[in-house]
């Protein structure tokens, strides 16, 4: 029997909104503040017990939700209040594609990383489909593992360090790696069919990731700068990715610092910053060597080496590089007012003999710094930052949309039958 035939269709769809919009709010409620009664997210949100009774139910069947088996408050007179918290049932799949290594990571809602694993190849030198076709074999042993431990697999993010058009996953021009024009996500896609797939410039998920569990965690304005071949960069405001009109948006390593011409850029262009804090660049002032087809992260280690073990010119050129890099911040602190700067990539394990010059350059060049503080933190997630933030936008998905589980979960058992 239905009680609301003859009602007219805007009111269902009204309730249905509603319901979602308050099924999301619940959700991302105890994932932002952590454990929690139902009282209290009542009590917190505003919505009437029975609601958040009924919301909570319909977290718990999606696998989204679960009971801790504690009282919130033990001692308490009455019927225990039974806490919750975010279940790891459903889990996204995070893909890299680097200069010179391929990650996959398969991490839960919880933030949890049920598996993961990098490969170490030099991807400059070979065409793209070769690395796309070894990226999903790394794909499909993270998938296997997720149905191991009979995980639902909500959708796959790719990493890539270019210009990706977020809507349709092409990415429209990698200069390190050579690419131009290369539909990813539908390469992808038809090498893994029946799974939504996501791509995301590299140093945009790795901006995620850092907000979703690493140093900018509770950060709403912040830039995350990201220093490799290349120089990335990927801006929060309010507590958003900020892409721009078209998706193109925290290219911090093209800024033009060098107005007197400089060297020519991977993009074309002369005189961007990465030509002058590139991490190659940085290697050669320092004279260390780079070996043909060596590892970035093996370069970084030798810095890193050389200026623990006091090297003069090591120490004068970080000096040099945390001013340069902390003068181009400023701009960036200057057009958004950012909380935080948060140094990745190369710049993270450098961040000792960085920091102090990116914070003088801060103090003399952003015109609020007598009012506001903007902190430099070091990356907390590391080399890899992107490859858990590819993981993470997917997540975010399903925080924002939880009753889409309910459609993932009919789409998998359909494809089983
Ligand atoms: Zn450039």
């Amino acid at each position: 029997m239905t009680f609301d035939r003859g009602r007219p269709a805007t009111v269902r769809a009204d309730q249905t909104t509603v319901r979602r919009a308050n099924l999301g709010g619940v959700l991302r409620h105890i994932a932002a503040g952590g454990p929690c009664s139902r009282a209290r997210v009542a009590a917190e949100t505003g919505l009437t017990r029975g609601t958040v009774s009924s919301l909570v139910g319909e977290l718990i069947d999606l696998g989204l939700l679960r009971e801790t088996g504690e009282d919130e408050s033990p001692g308490r007179v009455g019927r225990p209040a039974q806490t919750l918290e975010l279940a790891g049932m459903a889990v996204a799949v995070g893909l890299e594609v680097n200069v010179d290594y391929l990650a996959v990571s398969l991490e839960d809602l919880t933030g949890q990383i049920r598996y993961e694993r990098q490969v170490f190849v030099d991807n400059r030198k070979s065409a793209p489909g070769p690395v796309l076709d070894r990226l999903v074999r790394m794909a499909r042993q993270a998938l296997d593992e997720a149905e191991r431990q009979q995980l639902l697999v909500v959708g796959v993010g790719v990493a890539v360090p270019g210009l990706v058009e977020s809507d349709s996953g092409v990415v429209l021009r990698a200069p390190n790696l050579g690419w131009t024009r290369l539909a990813v996500a539908s390469e992808i896609g038809r090498r893994l069919p029946g799974l939504p797939i996501r791509v995301e410039n590299e140093a945009n998920l790795a901006a995620l990731a850092e907000h979703w569990q690493g140093s900018a965690r509770g950060t709403r304005n912040f830039i995350f700068v990201f220093g490799e071949i290349g120089v990335g960069g990927g801006i929060f405001v309010d507590g958003e990715l900020y892409r721009g009109a078209h998706g193109f948006g925290g290219e911090f390593g093209h800024i033009t610092v060098d107005l007197a011409g400089g060297a020519l850029c991977a993009c074309g262009s002369r005189g961007c910053l990465e030509t002058v804090i590139g991490q190659e660049v940085i290697a050669r002032a320092c004279g260390v060597e780079i070996a043909s087809g060596g590892r970035v992260q093996s370069v970084t280690a030798e810095l890193v080496r050389r200026a623990t073990a006091d090297d003069p010119l090591v120490h004068r050129t970080l000096e040099a590089v945390g001013a340069t890099l902390g003068t181009a911040l400023a701009s960036a602190v200057n057009l958004f007012d950012l909380d935080a700067v948060v140094l990745g990539g190369c710049f993270g394990p450098l961040s000792p003999w960085l920091t102090e010059g990116v914070r003088l350059a801060l103090r003399e060049r952003v015109l609020s710094a007598e009012w506001s503080t903007c902190e430099v933190y070091a990356s907390a997630l590391g080399e890899l930052a992107a490859v858990r933030g590819a993981a993470a936008l997917i997540l975010r998905d399903v925080l924002s949309a939880p009753w889409s589980i309910g459609e993932r979960r009919l789409a998998v058992s359909e494809a089983a039958s």
